[in-house]
């Protein structure tokens, strides 16, 4: 039997983070629009004569994201109209760029499957407009205008991924430098970045492009992995069955699993591309992209291989703490501020702190817990004043009140630890006069029972004994009464 390979490519469209639109001064924020069709001028809703204006943010944004992906900036640029019809789109066609795009010929590395590194060739990147949004009702659909015009950028690769986990992989590494970027806010929910994949199946080991089918709107990691996967099996099963696959662009259903035909592909000439005569080319000074250079923030790459370095943490701690920009710096805040080793920091992190943020669904931005009352906290875990179970309730007391002080809390909750022996001394004894069943299973060789004892301890003194202490008292206490 045939083993087959896939061959993916990704385009991504991601709208910018400006305050207008792409060619008029219209606010560009329109998910905060009292109304539709409110943030709307005779530009972005097509009327005769209307003239569109370059929107400089957008290009400063675009350049930014070309230089992030590697790529050359090219200095002289062209826009074309891509000529459709569609009722999202009001001029009959879309000002976007078609031969000379503001970025081309640059690359991303990422992991694979296997995590080993592999590198996605990233073709162009060009700048567009977006449509309107439709909602269809029952009989009839609705048109927003608010986000017609909004500046969108397309990102399109080289169908260089042979897995889904690829290309999952190169499209959250995108959505991490655009954030890191802060050009877009990578609210897949709110449709703000949107995929298409390109997909292709061959024989394994073969080096020819065969007939891809392009898949529509991908509004989420689950969708887009979901939907390539999908593809990929169907098509493997048309060549088993002596069938071809036919060029067409499909859409994803998400309630079924399934892609859905929309529509036979259309090639570039069906869309009549032509130099859009409202615009001027657009020449960019060298020493302006230079300028755009020097404001490029630390990308995911370094700062994961500066965590490694500086702070001797392994990989995939490093990846977990560069995911987001926020998170790293939040991360070095806490060193700067703490006693305590990057790896317990790093720790207190992943562990409880994500747990919160994944239980209450709260962004690190919506969490109000200062850096330095965390280190506070992880410092008096250290030098054990209090024990590591009482530090997670004293964290997330803060969680929740947003903020607090550590040492004040702990003197509420009386969670201080307690290392004095004779108030542990006591407790172990009372516990082992209590339960003669328990102490007779561990004389006779169940050692696991020391566990559940350990338990009653830390219930009796209120989780305050220091566990070391503790367990070294229990451990004579029990020997002693085999005599
Ligand atoms: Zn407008």
């Amino acid at each position: 039997m045939t083993q087959y390979e896939p061959v993916i490519g990704l385009e991504i469209h991601a709208e910018l983070q400006t305050n207008s639109k792409m060619f008029c001064s219209c606010s560009a924020d329109y998910s905060n629009a009292p109304e539709p069709n409110t943030f709307i001028c005779p530009v972005c809703t097509g009327l005769p004569g209307a003239m569109p204006v370059l929107n400089k943010k957008a290009i400063e944004q675009a350049i930014l994201v070309g230089l992030s992906l590697n790529c050359s900036i090219n200095e002289f640029n062209t826009f074309a109209r891509k000529n459709y019809f569609y009722p999202d789109l009001p001029k009959g066609y879309q000002i976007s760029q078609y031969d000379l795009p503001i970025a081309s010929k640059g690359f991303l590395d990422i992991l694979d499957d296997t995590e080993s590194p592999m590198r996605v060739v990233v073709r162009r990147v060009h700048l567009e407009e977006d449509t309107a949004k439709l909602s269809h009702e029952k009989n009839y659909a609705l048109v927003d205008f608010n986000r017609a015009g909004v500046p969108l950028l397309e990102i399109v690769s080289e169908p260089d991924m042979r897995t889904v986990e690829a290309a999952l992989s190169y499209a959250t590494k995108i959505r991490a430098i655009l954030r890191y970027l802060r050009v877009n806010s990578g609210d897949m929910e709110k449709g703000v970045l949107r995929f298409e994949a390109n997909v292709s199946v061959r024989p394994s080991g073969s080096s020819e492009l065969r007939t891809r089918t392009e898949i529509k709107n991908l509004n989420s990691f689950r969708a887009l992995t979901r939907a390539s996967a999908y593809e990929i099996e169907r098509q493997i099963k048309v060549y088993e069955n002596g069938g071809e696959v036919v060029q067409e662009t499909l859409g994803w259903d998400e309630a079924h699993g399934v892609t859905v035909s929309q529509r036979g592909k259309e090639d570039a000439h069906d869309y009549r591309y032509f130099p859009e005569p409202d615009l001027p080319p657009l020449q960019l000074e060298r020493t302006w992209i230079d300028d755009i250079k020097n404001q490029l923030p630390e990308l995911p790459d370094a700062k994961t291989a500066r965590f490694i370095s500086d702070f001797k943490l392994t990989p995939s701690e490093a990846h977990l703490l560069t995911s987001e920009q926020t998170l790293a710096s939040y991360f070095e805040s806490i060193v700067a501020n703490s006693k305590s080793s990057t790896k317990t920091i790093h720790s207190w992190i992943a562990g409880e702190f994500m747990r919160y943020m994944n239980d209450s669904g709260l962004a690190l931005e919506e969490i109000n817990l200062p850096a330095e009352k965390f280190a506070q906290l992880i410092d008096m875990v250290t030098d054990k004043t209090i024990s590591g179970n009482s530090g997670k309730i004293v964290l997330n007391e803060m969680l929740k009140s947003g903020g607090g002080d550590p040492q004040e809390i702990v003197k509420v909750k009386n969670l201080a630890q307690v290392s004095d022996t004779g108030f542990i001394q006591e407790a172990i004894e009372k516990i082992l006069s209590d339960n003669p069943k328990e102490v007779e299973q561990f004389l006779a060789g169940k050692e696991t029972i020391i566990q559940w004892l350990m338990g009653q301890v830390a219930r009796a003194t209120k989780g305050k004994a220091d566990p070391n202490v503790a367990k070294e008292l229990l451990v004579k206490a029990l020997e002693e009464r085999r005599k």
